[in-house]
């Protein structure tokens, strides 16, 4: 008899989650990344249950009694909100993980996957970043408070592992962009936030200005891809070490490029120049995925311009209802 698998995806009305949702919808049923037969899946959203209070997260559990939780629910948020928030992004963040951990533990999940961030590395580090170097020295200032709580979870986890035997690790996305993301411009990521202000620029004629000298390069992975590797995690990687879900180290791309590509999709004809007054943050921080070819084998990752096109055509033809923090209560 084949058992019946109940997969919880908490934070599942996210960019992640709505990624996972699309992909366990359209990819063909019984293949790598598609639905299994036996599956039903769960996305959760903070209406079902506030994850940051151990009696819902309970309620959650009793309601669904998942099998397998893919854990993407956290307080999320671009650089301004994490410095000015610094306590509530550690304790939302730690009550939530904290409350997802022990009721997967009480309630026998056979597998729990969080979701962690290259933010937890240390900021002072030997590039590239690797699964290994997490707690090797302190976090970036400017977001301590969410990178300490994060990297808790790996800390439990392996504390979960040896003194109950639970099978819970994590992954570690890069930044992350794609359909569903967050556009408010007060506490946006950077691509959400630049897609945003150059369609404002397009619509009402005003100038398009980036923040920095454009020259930073990061890594950047498609929602769409990143859903297909948790799926792939779900099955197929059982260890307690993290691992890191990302394009390789020569698919940096620059904030230029990235405002080139934005602009194409888009469609803005006019002037965009780059505000060199405003901070660039750290030039690059590249973290190598070697472990992950090594653990999955080659992945097709999609075309950055691909997905950014998108993703583009995704929030201008959502725009009413995408969270532009337009209609957002004072
Ligand atoms: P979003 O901000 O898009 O979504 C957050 C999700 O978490 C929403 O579904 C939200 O529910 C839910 N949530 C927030 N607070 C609570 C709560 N107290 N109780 C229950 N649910 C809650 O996040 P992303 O999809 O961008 O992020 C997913 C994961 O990926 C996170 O763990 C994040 O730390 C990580 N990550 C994100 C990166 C990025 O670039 N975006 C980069 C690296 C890691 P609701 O819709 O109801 O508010």
């Amino acid at each position: 008899m084949v058992m019946a698998t109940v997969v919880l995806v908490t934070g599942g009305t996210g960019l992640v989650g709505k990624a996972l949702q699309h992909i366990i919808e359209t990819e063909p049923v019984g293949s790598r990344y598609g639905k299994l037969p036996n599956e039903t899946w769960i996305f959760a959203s903070s209406a079902e249950g506030d994850l940051r209070d151990p009696a819902q997260t309970n309620k959650l559990y009793e309601k669904y009694k998942p099998t397998h939780v893919i854990h993407l629910a956290a307080l999320v948020g671009g650089l301004f909100k994490n410095m000015k928030y610094k306590l509530t992004f550690l304790r939302d963040n730690i009550l939530i993980n904290d409350n997802i951990l022990h009721a997967s533990y009480t309630h026998k999940t056979t597998k729990l996957i969080s979701c962690l961030s290259t933010c937890v590395f240390p900021d002072k580090v030997e590039y590239p970043l690797d699964e290994n170097k997490i707690h090797s020295g302190p976090p970036h200032e400017s977001n301590f408070g969410y990178a300490h709580a994060k990297r808790m979870v790996d800390v439990q986890n392996h504390a979960y592992k040896e003194e109950f035997g639970c099978n819970f690790t994590s992954a570690i996305p890069t930044n992350i962009f794609g359909p569903h993301d967050n556009y408010d411009l007060e506490d946006a990521h950077v691509i959400p936030a630049l897609v945003h202000k150059c369609y404002l620029a397009k619509k009402n004629g005003t100038p398009f200005i980036v923040s920095g000298t454009g020259k930073p390069l990061r890594q950047f992975i498609f929602s769409y891809d990143l859903a297909k590797l948790f799926v792939w995690m779900l099955r197929e990687y059982d260890d307690v070490e993290p691992i890191i879900l990302s394009v390789g180290e020569d698919e940096e791309v620059s904030i230029k490029e990235v405002t080139d590509a934005i602009v194409k999709a888009v469609g803005f004809e006019g002037h965009y120049s780059f505000d060199t007054t405003k901070a660039d943050g750290q030039f690059r921080k590249p973290a190598t995925n070697k472990k992950l070819l090594d653990c999955h084998g080659a992945f097709k990752f999609t075309p950055f311009e691909q997905a950014l096109d998108l993703s583009v055509k995704w929030f201008v033809e959502n725009y009413d209802s995408a969270r532009t923090g337009v209609n957002k209560k004072p």
